[in-house]
This record gives C-alpha cells, structure tokens and sequence, in this order.
C-alpha cells in the first residue's frame, strides 16, 4: 500500500492529538470529531451503490470518491464495496496508515479538500441524508457473559444467592457461539419471536408469542485480522487483531431461554436479533481512553493473564420509548470499564482450543451490568426479573418489552473538550407473526 503524505512526517501531529481540529466545523458533545473517524457503509438517495464513508462532525467523508480522485491509495476498490472486510483484510499498518492520511485530509490547515469547492460537493455528505447499512459482512457471531455484576445478579435471579456464579464463571471468560445471520444494523425493527414457553407453574410448554422480550447492552469487537485453525494466540496478536467496535444490543426472550438454556445455553432465546451501531468506531480511536478492569480474583491461568489495560473508560447511556410515547427516557446509565473479561482476554480464549477466528467476527462483550442499582443492563434486572416494574413518564410501566416499545443505547469516551462517541443503536419491537 501507499499512502501519499502532502507533509513531511515530522510536523504531522498524532490523529489522536486532542489539539487536532478539522476545516469542518464540530460542536464538543458531537461524537465524531476529527479524534474520532469511524467506518460505516452508505448509501444516498441518488447513489444506491453501497460504499465506505467516515463520520466527521454532522458528515460523511465518502472514501470511494477519495480513492477515485487519488487521494487515498489503499487498494483497488476497497472502499468501493458494502463492507470493511476488504479493507480490514489488509491488516493493521494499513488501518494504521489510513486513518492518519484521512486524519490529514480534514485537518484544518491540509488544502487538498478544504479549498476544493467541487470535490468538498462530492465527497462531503450531510449525515443526515445518507442511508447507513451493516458496516461489514459478520463472519460469525458469539456472545460472551463477561459483567460478573450481570451473571451474579441473573445467577440469583435464576438459581438463587448461594449458586449465582458457576464454580467455572471466574476461570473462563463464558460464551456461547450465535447466529451471525441476524445480526442488523440499528433502525431495523425487531420482530417478538416466537417460541416454547413453560413457565415453572405450567406442567407443559405451549407455542407461543414471547411474554419476556428484552435487550442487553453491549459492546461488540470486530475481528479484523483471521488466525489459524490449530493456534493460539497471545495478549498482543489478539489485540492487533481487533479492528474497533461498536454498540450491539442482544435482544433476548427470557422466558424462551429459561426453559431451553439448560443444558446447551441460549438457542432460540438469542437467534432472532442482534442490532449493532452503524459506526465501527477504531481501537486506535479508543486508545487514549483505556483504563485497567477489575482485579480478578482468582488470578486467571497463564494464557489468559494480561499486561495491557484492556478495558476502556466508555460511557453507556440506555433509553426507553414506550409504545404511543413521544420521548425517550432514560433506564440506565453505565459504563463499558467495568467488565471483568477484557475483550482481548476473550479473543485469546477462543481461539485456545483451536478455532479458527475470521475477519468480520463479532464478539459480544455480554450484558455491561454496573454495581450500581441504575447501571443495570437489561429489563430482566432492572424489572427485577418482571417483580420491580420500571417506571416512565406519562404513569407508563414497564417491566419487559410490549409491541412498538424502541430502545437506544448510545456510547462514548470523553476526551478534554471533545467525545470518541458511536452515535447510536436502536430497535423497535414489532408484534409477532403468527
Ligand atoms: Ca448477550
């Protein structure tokens, strides 16, 4: 690859560089400053043809038409396609290498595309009119169960006080593998699935329309890098393999999953929806913002004890829009630092048998449950498993999720006087179909 620098290396600042400013202009509480620059795919109502763009300020930076001026040689067609997984094939010195030429291209004092009217016309589009799709084609999916606030609180939920951490929850980051087949971007709507139901009074499951419909807040790794079948990997290849992440809500039937999920795990309980941001925002992106998780206690075994801080200073805020309702309310408010599995310690566990992992996995962090009573990450443990209803203007209540009911879960790192931030994901339940 090439990357085509108009400056010499030595004056060029850090894309990270939290003095950096852009010709754009960008208000503080935006989440796509100059600092940031994450991946998506779009589209526009004049160009159906689905091509990778970049956040900045309230625009799409199309990096096609970049490429087609010859201002950005990565490789051919890279970013003419509808997914990063092309571009991501090609390893981190390029991810590397194009977000500094892209960070210079917007700079406030680079030219090129600020002073070129016609150009600008072309490459800038306003956020607001542009359709955004997947941003990359999911490999496979799994989920991991890494918030030891969220598995002791189901754990006591479900089993009760004495046995609400499994005697393996400490030693092994827990995941199940799920369905990378329906995995969508926020806006599409989510259909209540159907399913077995046998609550514990009933004597037999019936069919049925889902009762306990619900979302869990995550973050989710997008794998860039693919290892071998047979290998392992260290806390440093699993790292350099992390593309960035995004929002990912892993909608959830509680009552579908209480009666399948011994003694395989979720099935039918997870498969239906899985909706994640449309930005990918980078692991460079994040790095000013990380921080160490919790001390883990038993010290984990040699292949999964990490030197790195892994875990990230990340801010959640969780929504709710009740049916009929014309605002938003707030459920929850939390952050991704305190998960007790990093990401990285994920990853390295589950290629440790063996597996194969591929560009374009996603990784599910599990459901981000705080210690706090309002950082709680899904209805099942806000609504104390359906006994605790939540309370919304207007003297609606909710314990889990009715039809036309939309959730939004948005996140960010705040820097000193600018936000790393992913926009947002959200969903709205649709009635079953029966
Ligand atoms: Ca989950």
């Amino acid at each position: 690859m090439s990357v085509s620098c108009q400056r010499p290396l030595s004056t060029m600042s850090h894309p990270n560089d939290p003095k950096l400013k852009s010709f754009i202009d960008v208000a503080a509480d935006s989440d796509f400053p100059i600092q940031n620059l994450p991946y998506g795919v779009f589209s526009t109502p004049t160009s159906a043809q689905k091509r990778v763009g970049v956040a900045i300020g309230e625009f799409v930076l199309d990096l096609a038409a970049l490429e087609s001026e010859g201002l950005l040689k990565v490789g051919e067609g890279v970013f003419a396609q509808g997914g990063l997984n092309a571009f991501m094939a090609l390893g981190p010195k390029t991810w590397t290498a194009t977000r500094a030429r892209i960070s210079e291209l917007l700079r406030h004092d680079t030219a090129t595309l600020r002073d070129n009217a016609a150009l600008r016309k072309r490459a800038l589009l306003p956020r607001n009119e542009v359709q955004l799709h997947m941003p990359f084609a999911v490999a496979g999916y799994t989920d991991f169960y890494s918030s030891k606030e969220h598995a002791t609180n189901v754990g006591i939920m479900f089993r009760g006080k004495d046995n609400a951490l499994q005697p393996n929850w400490l030693h092994i980051p827990i995941a199940y593998n799920g369905r990378a087949s329906t995995v969508v971007v926020s806006g599409t709507p989510i259909i209540r699935p159907q399913g077995q139901l046998k609550p514990p009074s009933a004597d037999a499951p019936t069919f049925g329309p889902c009762k306990r419909l619900d979302f869990e807040l995550e973050m989710g790794v997008v794998v860039g890098g693919a290892s071998q079948m047979g290998h392992m990997l260290t806390e440093a290849q699993a790292a350099e393999m992390i593309f960035g992440f995004v929002l990912l809500n892993d909608w959830s039937a509680r009552d579908i999953q209480q009666w399948e999920y011994v003694p395989l795990g979720p099935f039918q309980a997870k498969a239906f929806g899985t909706s994640i941001s449309p930005w990918v925002v980078t692991r460079e992106a994040l790095e000013p913002f990380r921080v160490a998780g919790p001390t883990q206690d038993p010290t984990p075994l040699p292949y999964l004890q990490q030197k790195g801080a892994n875990n990230y200073d990340l801010n959640l805020d969780v929504e709710l829009r009740a049916d009929g309702a014309k605002d938003y309310a707030q459920i929850a408010r939390t952050n991704f630092k305190y998960m007790y599995w990093s990401s990285v310690q994920q990853l390295v566990h589950h290629a440790s048998g063996g597996c194969a992992m591929n560009v374009g996995d996603l990784l599910g962090s599990g459901t981000i449950s705080g210690p706090e009573k309002d950082q709680r990450g899904s209805l099942l443990e806000i609504s104390w498993n359906g006994s605790e209803p939540i309370d919304l203007p207007g003297g609606v209540k909710r314990t889990f999720f009715e039809d036309g009911d939309s959730l939004s879960i948005r996140g960010w790192c705040q820097g000193d006087g600018y936000r790393v931030g992913f926009g947002e994901v959200e969903g709205t339940i649709l009635p079953a179909k029966e």
